[in-house]
């Protein structure tokens, strides 16, 4: 409840804010990337520059098992096979425009140029590399991204890696609490821009150069920038190829795989019917109507029950545990009624709510909620039998959450957007 001395800051007028928007911007392709393509379309591919099929697997295995991104550094192939392949399917697609590290080197944050001038950002969260480790989440208390993705709980804290990546350039979800949702939509990300974010941070691992020494992506989210399902078929081609055993794909566990959305209905049950037990993320930061209209404009078209309808849903048919996303708003959303009525929409479900402290930013308006309330907050779901973590919150220190990178940087993503408006935190 808000004291009478600190007004409850209030959502910002509707003529105030982005506008939603549901279909991405038709720009420029980027250049088709060997992650685009199945290992069937590898081979027409490599058939089409008059190759023996058989080199598509030479250089998908050099790819995903090898992690090889330098073509002189793939021996069985021949040296002018070599560059026919490269200039054919490995365009470059990210160029690293900046590099952020805090948590003693083990969050890392990449600021990535695309084809065409958009930014996007990746996040790489290193958790307790061993027992008796010195990283910072051997000790933490707190749940990080990607532990929802064990049913059985929180996954064990040894050797977790967990990339967070961006599907679209800017957003078009329009959440005025969030940075991306103030630089608008620029647009969709291919599978492969997508795919790369994963190998660049896996690639990065594998030559020692995250603190901790050596390892390997356990864990994906899709909780950077952009709205997931809004972008479905490039998004459903890269959790293909991240879990597609090598040479196509990667070949990481499905269950280390979390896909996020604001709640489009429809998309939530398209998932369910693909095959792919990943696990779900809804982010609700509001169990009401009224204020999750003003928190989450999507919720104009998709309100909390037949969003819940589609988690349910997604759950009976996947057999998977759905993780509810809360961001923790000061005065906004934090209330013990509106805990109390989260727990009665969660109780008895297949459910696991995460609450995150929201990450302010300056001049914006909106905070985190205070301790006693968060606390507070959490007792209530837990007086209904709802499973519930407080969220880490990695990477504060690199203007962590979602677009704000993106909006620090001068480009071509609507990026000042969020910065001059002070647009608080990312996506949460
Ligand atoms: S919170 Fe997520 S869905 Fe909403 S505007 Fe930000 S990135 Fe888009």
């Amino acid at each position: 409840m808000s004291s009478p001395a600190e007004p409850a800051p209030s959502a910002p007028e509707p003529g105030d804010r982005p506008r939603l928007v549901m279909a991405a911007p038709r720009r420029g392709k980027p250049p088709r990337h060997l992650s685009d393509l199945t290992l069937e379309q590898r081979r027409e591919a490599v058939a089409e520059l008059g190759l023996p099929g058989f080199r598509a697997n030479q250089l998908s295995t050099h790819w995903y098992s090898r992690l090889v991104d330098d073509p002189a550094a793939m021996p069985d192939l021949p040296a002018p096979v070599r560059e026919q392949l490269s200039a054919a399917l490995l365009p470059d697609l990210l160029h690293a425009v900046r590099r952020w590290e805090t948590d003693a080197g083990a969050t890392v944050k990449t600021l990535w140029r695309l084809h065409d001038g958009a930014l996007v950002e990746s996040v790489l969260m290193r958790y307790g590399a061993r027992a008796g480790s010195d990283l910072p989440g051997a000790a933490t208390a707190l749940q990080g991204l990607g532990d929802e993705a064990d049913d059985d709980g929180p996954a064990p804290r040894r050797s977790r890696v967990t990339m967070c990546v961006s599907s679209q350039a800017g957003c078009g979800m329009a959440c005025p609490f969030c940075a991306t949702g103030q630089q608008g939509l620029t647009r969709n990300l291919s599978t492969a821009e997508i795919v790369e974010q994963v190998l660049a941070g896996a690639r990065s691992l594998a030559r020692g150069e995250v603190a901790g020494g050596q390892g390997r992506v356990s864990n994906v989210v899709f909780m950077g920038m952009g709205e997931p399902l809004a972008n479905y078929s490039a998004v459903v081609g890269a959790v293909r190829r991240l879990t597609q055993p090598a040479p196509d794909g990667l070949g990481m566990s499905r269950r280390g795989i979390t896909v996020s959305t604001v709640g489009l209905a429809p998309a939530i049950d398209r998932l369910a019917d693909e095959g792919l037990p990943v696990t779900l993320a809804v982010s609700l930061h509001a169990p009401d109507d009224e204020l999750r209209d003003e928190l989450v404009p999507i919720n104009t078209r998709y309100k909390v029950a037949e969003v819940l309808d589609s988690a349910w849903r997604y759950a009976a048919r996947t057999g998977r545990r759905v993780s509810i996303e809360y961001a923790l708003i000061r005065d906004v959303n934090d209330q013990a009624w509106r805990a109390d009525l989260l727990g009665r929409l969660l109780k008895g479900r297949l459910v696991h709510v995460n609450l995150i402290p929201l990450n302010p930013t300056p001049g914006s308006k909106w905070t985190a909620s205070r301790s006693r309330d968060e606390r507070a907050f959490v007792r209530a779901l837990e007086a209904h039998g709802v499973a519930v973590t407080v969220r880490d919150t990695r990477g504060r220190e690199i203007e962590g959450a979602c677009g704000q990178l993106a909006a620090l940087e001068p480009g071509d993503a609507g990026g000042s957007a969020g910065a001059a408006a002070g647009a608080p935190t990312g996506r949460a």
